[in-house]
């Protein structure tokens, strides 16, 4: 908390969602859940935030343990080296994104959800309900109208990709999903006993298996290499950790069979990522040595 205290209250609230710039930005808060059953808390841990693109990583994981992996034909696993919502790369790649981690491959990523599920909305918000042990998370209403209201640039990147015959599904209805999904609110604590499916290796919380050990290992290594946005090097420099960032100021890292950590701070770098969570995370790596390099 030392190195971090003095820098919370830095960096820029997201406002290109009106909603999100409501939001008080002298906020911090982490949270440790390891596999063994502990947790470790500070700050803010307990106040529910944005999740927004941290659900990009359980909606891989629902599509990944549904369909066995169906949706890789119609998104890569490169580094965009762009910024999330880019439409450019689209255009010149055939209409095929670059990750599940940037909006286009999470639009995929929903539009193979709604296959699979047969257009159910609720299956991410189970797994997070379950997962985090909150039965009551769900959307904010006002985040996801305000995502909607603002949503031309997703609304492209949609309409480009269904030109491609990269999006199946209705595009109006893919792009409610996601927007749905996006404004989830979760906390540090919740957030850090989610992402234990991860560093168990894809078992949930109940014990049964959600996602086989190699593709628990394929969704990390896509985090860390493009879960932070295009400071995706930066990050795995600084912290050495499969990480996922959202605009809300979460940040999800996850340490391969010991721990999960949740870091939120809503001021954000240039980049997008959370000025707080990110050094957090770097003086949680620094001190523990908890890294995967
Ligand atoms: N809902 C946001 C958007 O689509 C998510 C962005 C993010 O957190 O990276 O723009």
């Amino acid at each position: 908390m030392d190195r971090v205290r003095p820098r919370v209250g830095e960096g820029k609230v997201a406002d290109y969602i009106p909603e999100l710039a409501r939001v008080d930005p002298a906020q911090f808060g982490i949270a440790v859940a390891t596999v063994d059953g502990g947790l470790y808390v500070a700050g803010d841990a307990g106040t529910r935030f944005s999740m927004q693109s941290i659900t990009k990583v359980f909606a891989l994981a629902l599509v990944m343990s549904g369909s066995g992996g169906g949706v890789w034909g119609r998104v890569h696993r490169e580094p965009s080296g762009a910024p999330f919502n880019s439409l450019y790369q689209l255009e010149f790649e055939g209409g095929v994104p670059r990750n599940p981690m940037v909006n286009p491959g999470a639009l995929v990523v929903t539009d193979q959800l709604l296959t699979d599920t047969g257009g159910a909305s609720n299956a991410l918000r189970e797994l997070l309900c379950a997962e985090a042990g909150a039965p009551d998370l769900g959307s904010d209403e006002a985040v996801a109208r305000s995502e909607s209201e603002h949503g031309e640039r997703n609304r492209a990147l949609a309409h480009l990709m269904a030109d491609f015959g990269t999006i199946h599904n209705p595009v109006a209805e893919v792009l409610e999903h996601y927007f749905r999904q996006c404004s989830i609110t979760i906390s540090c604590e919740e957030l850090a006993r989610v992402g234990l499916l991860l560093a168990r290796h894809g078992r949930r919380a109940d014990g049964s298996q959600l996602l086989s050990r190699p593709d628990a290992r394929r969704i990390m290594a896509v985090m860390l290499t493009c879960g932070t946005y295009d400071a995706a090097g930066e990050f795995a420099y600084r912290v050495g950790l499969p990480c996922k960032s959202g605009v809300g100021g979460g940040i999800l890292a996850v340490v391969p069979g010991r721990c999960s950590v949740a870091a939120w701070g809503p001021g954000l770098d240039a980049k997008g990522n959370s000025v707080t969570a990110a050094l957090a995370l770097e003086a949680f790596t620094d001190v523990t040595s908890c890294s995967i390099f």
